[in-house]
């Protein structure tokens, strides 16, 4: 177990809860092998790395408050080379790279503690890989502890790591010398079958780390891996919702009438799904105890990290202060949520949705897609970033990012698309686009969706409430909009008509449109011909 006093370091190599540890090519001077919350809690603080919240969450501030996709670099070798789709977020590196950079982290931990944590990736026995988290920062050990899945005494007992993360933030590489992009890294070594992180406090690096790391292995076994989160009703009936950062796959999936199975990553294997994951990484900024209670709970528990999020004098968290940044979190074990799948696992989906928070305006809060749409909307991987606050007013960034995680998928978009597909007509699911950003005009003139008019409009489709409902087909990309729908205003159905301005609608929606159609350029000449068809027409 942990030897660590206050004062004095020493090294355990064998543990009590765990399988013995031999660390090759590191020699720290304190090593601590699966501890508990407590001993992470007296070790934060010791080393100062964060403050106790009131109700006992750890709170901590990191000196980069978001991930660093421009320095994520995958080696390039034989197992990659042909497999990777190379260029935009996949760039390769060389493996006398990674060597070099691996052999100066070693020799850094000389001599320092290091907290170390064996967990899974993945709930599914069948298709789960043994992580060894060998980390500097206390808080980070608690951190994949809560994020990713906790094995049991026996499964510690016999542990075997498949892979190795060596997470070493005030490691900062040098790029002249290390042959990277700043002092900032994430390397992924497939043959090695190990993660390097240095120089980045961040924490969610950790878990996106290993996320593309399944994102590229599963594929070879027929598993779709996939950036969404899911939940099952009282039937059993389980739904998926993707969607890129911020349009609702945690705020959604936490729904008191539905048990949650995860809120980020899960795959589709041939028997349903299974999250990768054994905790949660919530976005807390501006939280709402009415809107999302589930949620808010967390913020207030033992054992929860939060992280970059602001303490007020009393230590009692300031859940709308975003001074630090808008990427505020509340990281906790998936058992802090009451409604939940404990094994992590489902059967296959009955629906299937898109989350959007389009800040045009112009997609409907709720349509139902083709199969060809279904791969046209992946392939887009749309969402629109609000402006920032500086002065003025300033039009929403859209964002295409394919399969709604392209920072995460390291294999061609198209082999993704095509596995859902598959899956999708496989198992018969609906296919959902819900937008919960902007009706009635666009960022700054109309208003966001509301959270309960999201969540009535979603518990309509996925109950099967819209079966006898009239659809309606809109212009500009053909979506079927549901023409009435229990418990939301007619009015907000059509975005049309939720604009005071039909025309300025119409506009807003050729502009979009327009926007959809150059990003899928790129893509047209590698897809079937139903789905180029999906492109908008100019109008
Ligand atoms: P990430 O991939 O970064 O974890 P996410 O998809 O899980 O992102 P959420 O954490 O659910 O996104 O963030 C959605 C945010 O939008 C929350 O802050 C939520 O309060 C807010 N929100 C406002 N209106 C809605 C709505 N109609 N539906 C969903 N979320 C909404
Ligand atoms: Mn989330």
């Amino acid at each position: 177990m942990t030897t660590t006093g206050e004062h004095k370091l020493t090294v355990s190599s064998a543990s009590v809860e765990g399988a013995p540890l031999s660390l090759e090519g590191l020699n720290p001077a304190a090593l601590h092998h699966n501890p508990g919350v407590a001993e992470l809690y007296e070790a934060a603080l010791r080393r100062g790395e964060g403050h106790i919240s009131t109700g006992g969450p750890l709170a901590v501030r990191t000196n980069k408050t978001g991930r660093s996709p421009k320095d994520r670099f995958i080696v390039e070798d034989d197992l990659t080379r042909d497999a990777v789709w190379w260029g935009g977020f996949n760039t390769p590196i060389a493996p006398a790279v990674f060597a070099a950079l691996h052999e100066r982290m070693q020799s850094y931990v000389t001599g320092r503690e290091l907290f170390v944590q064996d967990l899974y990736a993945g709930t599914d026995p069948q298709h789960r890989i043994g992580v060894r988290f060998v980390q500097e920062m206390a808080y980070h050990s608690l951190f994949v502890r809560n994020l990713f899945v906790r094995p049991s005494a026996d499964e510690l007992a016999a542990f075997v790591p498949d892979w190795t993360v060596l997470n070493i933030p005030s490691f900062r590489a040098d790029p002249e010398r290390d042959g990277v992009r700043s002092d900032t890294f994430i390397l992924v070594d497939f043959s090695r079958r190990t993660v390097l992180v240095g120089g980045t406090e961040y924490a969610g690096e950790n878990k996106k780390a290993m996320f593309g790391v399944l994102n590229f292995l599963l594929p070879a076994s027929g598993v779709m891996p996939m950036h969404c989160s899911a939940n099952v009703g009282k039937e059993g009936d389980v739904a998926l919702f993707f969607g890129l950062s911020g349009t609702g796959k945690t705020t959604l999936s936490a729904d008191p009438d539905r048990a949650l199975i995860g809120d980020d990553e899960h795959g589709w294997t041939e028997q349903g799904v299974f999250n990768f994951e054994g905790g949660c990484y919530a976005k807390v900024i501006g939280l709402s105890q009415e809107a999302e209670p589930a949620i808010y709970r967390t913020t207030t528990l033992y054992g929860t990290v939060l992280e970059n999020v602001v303490l007020r004098n009393d230590h009692s968290p300031d859940l709308n202060d975003n001074s630090l940044t808008e990427n505020t979190r509340s990281a906790y074990p998936i058992e802090f949520i009451d409604n939940i799948v404990p094994d992590g696992m489902g059967g296959h989906p009955k629906n299937v949705v898109f989350l959007t928070a389009d800040a045009f305006g112009v997609l409907p809060p709720l349509s139902r897609l083709s199969e060809e749409q279904m791969m046209y909307q992946f392939i887009s991987g749309f969402t629109a970033k609000i402006p920032g606050t500086e002065q003025g007013v300033v039009d929403p960034e859209p964002t295409f990012s394919t399969c709604f995680g392209a920072p995460f998928m390291p294999r061609h978009p198209g082999e993704y698309a095509r596995l859902l597909a598959e899956k999708v007509r496989a198992s018969g699911a609906k296919v959902w686009l819900v937008n919960t950003g902007w009706s009635g005009g666009k960022y700054g003139q109309g208003k966001r969706m509301s959270i309960g008019h999201t969540r009535r409009l979603i518990n309509a489709a996925l109950n099967g409430e819209l079966g006898d409902v009239a659809f309606v087909r809109e212009p500009f990309f053909d979506l079927e909009i549901p023409t009435a729908v229990p418990g939301v205003p007619s009015e907000v159905l059509n975005p049309r008509g939720a604009w005071a301005d039909p025309v300025a609608y119409d506009a807003a929606a050729r502009t979009l449109a327009g926007m959809f159609r150059k990003n899928f350029e790129r893509f047209s000449a590698g897809v079937e011909r139903g789905v180029t068809d999906c492109m908008p027409e100019p109008v």
